[in-house]
């Protein structure tokens, strides 16, 4: 496939689309009508499922769980938003010398070095684009106002959030999940997400710290202030899936994503190379297996059926209240989607070779296709097993 299209051909929005109010989503709603966002993580609900020695909840499964999603649960309010490494302000710990200049450099050197640091930290990938205010939320997840102003640094109160205007530019950057662990899911064996949430927010605090170190301004964010999957499509990292979540050409669906607003001038990233949503156009496995209904299996809409849906951009869109619904139900976050997608591959030239014909040879998808379901990829692991495993 030689075509290259720009971002806007590729995830293009029309005249009813309108910044997304994240208390609008299912999370959003869910809170709003309960006061909480999950209703299987009571103590109450985990108890009854380990008396009851469901295999994939037991006390040793919670408990790697809620380890690995350290830094995704602790109690703060108002999800992560300006809390704990997310911190909005200076953590004080890389500061520029009063008597030495800020850094200075092009986009490019600044980009090499931004790079590198957060390769080093543990990024997956990493790539920078201009904020597109489109994917900027109007409100947080809990009603604090998200708005654009004059000022240096970043900062929230109570009711508002304040990006600065300077800071015109996004780091959008991917963390790993595992092969392994994501194919117990649905259980709470599958502990990449709770991980993936872990490593995004201490990710996001080191490449804060390093941009504030050389004299500039950093807002980290998680899955907080703004939608994660168009930025980092227009980062350059990947394209969207049917499932609604980001493709990586490397990791497939098992990544998750942070973002970092600065005001260091950064360069464009290319768009990634096309071919996956064509591929998703006839594969519609997900569709498939979602226990919920919640993936379409048509073609990209401009709407939604849900309430959560924010329509006017062209995307395949998943009804997150069914999908919420089911955690409810099977007892943790479900993931099935990640577990099942074509995408998700252990690394190999095997599936190398497989994605370059992705890529370059179209036609051939239904083939991978059929090839996928006939190798049995994408099953669930045994969760009575996976203790007695190296
Ligand atoms: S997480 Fe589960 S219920 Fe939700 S969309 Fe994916 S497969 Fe469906
Ligand atoms: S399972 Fe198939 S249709 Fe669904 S996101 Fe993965 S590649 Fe696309």
């Amino acid at each position: 496939m030689t075509r290259k299209r720009s971002f806007n051909e590729l995830y293009p929005t029309n005249e009813d689309y309108s910044r997304f109010d994240q208390r609008d989503s299912a999370f959003g709603q869910r809170i709003r009508k309960t006061g909480r966002m999950l209703n299987y993580n009571t103590e109450e609900y985990r108890t009854r499922r380990i008396l009851k020695k469901i295999p994939g909840f037991s006390l040793v499964d919670y408990a790697f769980k809620d380890a690995a999603g350290m830094y995704e649960t602790l109690p703060w309010e108002d999800w992560v938003m300006d809390k704990g490494f997310y911190s909005w302000r200076p953590l004080g710990v890389a500061r520029k010398l009063e008597g030495v200049p800020r850094w200075k450099g092009s986009p490019e050197e600044a980009a090499r070095l931004i790079m590198k640091a957060a390769k080093y930290f543990g990024a997956v990938s990493v790539g920078f684009c201009e904020l597109d205010r489109r994917w900027v939320y109007t409100h947080s997840r809990y009603g604090r106002e998200i708005v654009f102003e004059d000022v240096e640094e970043g900062y929230t109160t109570e009711d508002k959030a304040v990006i600065p205007e300077s800071h015109r530019w996004v780091i959008a950057i991917t963390v790993p999940m595992e092969y392994r662990e994501n194919s117990y899911a649905p259980t709470a064996l599958e502990v990449t997400s709770n991980m993936g949430y872990s490593r995004m927010h201490i990710l996001a605090g080191y490449v804060a710290e390093f941009i504030r170190g050389l004299g500039y301004h950093a807002v980290p964010t998680g899955n907080d202030t703004a939608l994660s999957v168009p930025i980092a499509i227009q980062a350059g990292l990947g394209h969207l899936g049917r499932h609604g979540r980001l493709i990586t050409w490397r990791r497939g669906s098992l990544v998750r994503i942070l973002k970092v607003f600065t005001d260091l001038p950064l360069p464009s990233s290319p768009m990634a190379p096309e071919g996956i949503m064509e591929f998703c156009d006839v594969c519609k496995k997900c569709a498939k297996h979602c226990p919920a209904g919640s993936i379409p299996d048509g073609p990209r809409t401009w709407s939604g059926s849900s309430d959560a849906n924010n329509p006017g951009a062209l995307k395949w869109y998943c009804d997150a209240e069914k999908c919420l619904a089911y955690w409810d139900e099977v007892g943790s976050g479900c993931s099935i989607c990640f577990r099942v997608c074509n995408f998700t591959k252990e690394e190999g030239v095997i599936h190398d070779i497989v994605k370059w014909f992705i890529r370059n040879v179209p036609q051939l998808n239904r083939l991978w296709v059929w090839a996928d379901e006939l190798l049995g990829y994408g099953k669930m692991s045994n969760p009575e097993k996976y203790w007695e495993e190296e």
